[in-house]
């Protein structure tokens, strides 16, 4: 058994997860096709979803265990998980590059970003079978997002196996349809990817549409600044978004899977889970950055009852009859 494991959790976690050296050019304008240009600034983040991710559960309060595969070049990868509290004993190094983002960003802030997926897609079946089974010793809960290969795989085994499971279908392409939905504990998804599982438009239909089509599923639709729902056994929950000023939305969706998980595995249920998500995404969105925009527990807690997010703002996304 893998080290630093001992002692019982509420909410232990193995995320399966994508990860990303994000490399951001500062330029005027975009490289045109045959020219070659100077970037006037140059910056390196950690990110890919998984590793946002895992940040937030573990700020959340969980007790979280990084899975896959990293490359060569994937020691601050590592060191930024463990940094966060992570614990990377089911992370493993390959030889290839690890998955990285080439982004330019012009005077206009538009970005435009080449992905190379690297090891995030290098996942294999006798890696997911070893980290799975160790970590049943444990027990809880398996997580992926749709930025790794096997995602089919880790649901079915981690089934098999008797742990719940969580799919966070984001970025969403069609092959998430060919994925075993039914086998979920939790199916987290926005509005886009709702609408591309459920073949829905709005909010309503995309509920009623996955709820009748999961019924052993727990589905939470996140709505930006809409707010949220999340449909468990024939129920409805629904949370207004707090009213702030965002000024940069990314990572808003991964903190909100870190919290509403984390809730939901200590049992304190889908109205807390919401409401608690809902605070702690409001806080990341008013700052810049991805997985260092999210707050920890103690401050998204604070800021609820302090009430210096302000109140919450009604639910806006419809409920299905
Ligand atoms: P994703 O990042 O996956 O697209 P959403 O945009 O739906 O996810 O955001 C997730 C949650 O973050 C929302 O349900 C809401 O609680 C919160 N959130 C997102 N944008 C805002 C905003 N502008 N103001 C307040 N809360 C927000």
């Amino acid at each position: 058994m893998a080290g630093g494991k001992n002692g019982r959790h509420a909410a232990n976690i193995i995320n399966f997860g994508s990860l990303n050296i994000d490399k951001v050019y500062r330029v005027d304008e975009f490289v045109r096709p045959g020219e070659t240009k100077t970037a006037a600034q140059y910056m390196i983040n950690c990110g890919g979803k998984g590793l946002n991710q895992s940040i937030a559960l573990s700020r959340a309060g969980c007790r979280v265990f990084h899975a896959g595969l990293c490359g060569f070049d994937g020691d601050m990868l590592i060191a930024k998980l463990n940094e966060n509290g992570v614990d990377t004993c089911y992370l493993k190094r390959a030889e290839d590059p690890s998955g990285h983002a080439v982004i330019e960003v012009n005077d206009a802030g538009e970005n435009r970003i080449l992905l190379y997926g690297g090891t995030n897609l290098g996942l294999t079946k006798e890696l997911v079978d070893s980290a799975l089974t160790d970590f049943c010793s444990v027990g809880g809960l398996a997580l992926v997002q749709n930025e790794t290969n096997l995602v089919d795989y880790i649901i079915e085994r981690g089934k098999e196996l008797g742990l719940m499971t969580a799919l966070n279908a984001a970025p969403y392409n069609p092959r998430v349809n060919s994925y075993p939905l039914d086998k979920l504990d939790f199916l987290i998804v926005n509005e886009i990817e709702g609408a591309g599982i459920s073949g829905k438009d709005s909010p309503e239909e995309i509920l009623r549409e996955l709820a009748g089509r999961l019924p052993n599923t727990g589905v939470l639709l996140t709505l930006g600044r809409h707010g949220s729902a999340y449909f468990a056994k024939g129920k409805l929950y629904t949370c207004g978004a707090f009213e702030v000023n965002a000024v940069d939305t990314t990572a808003a969706g991964d903190t909100f899977t870190g919290y509403f998980l984390y809730a939901m595995l200590a049992g304190l249920g889908a109205d807390k889970a919401l409401l608690q998500a809902s605070a702690a995404s409001a806080i990341a969105v008013t700052r810049p950055g991805a997985a260092d925009s999210v707050p920890h527990r103690v401050e998204a807690l604070s800021a609820m009852e302090n009430g210096s997010l302000g109140p919450v703002k009604p639910y806006q996304g419809g409920k299905p009859e």
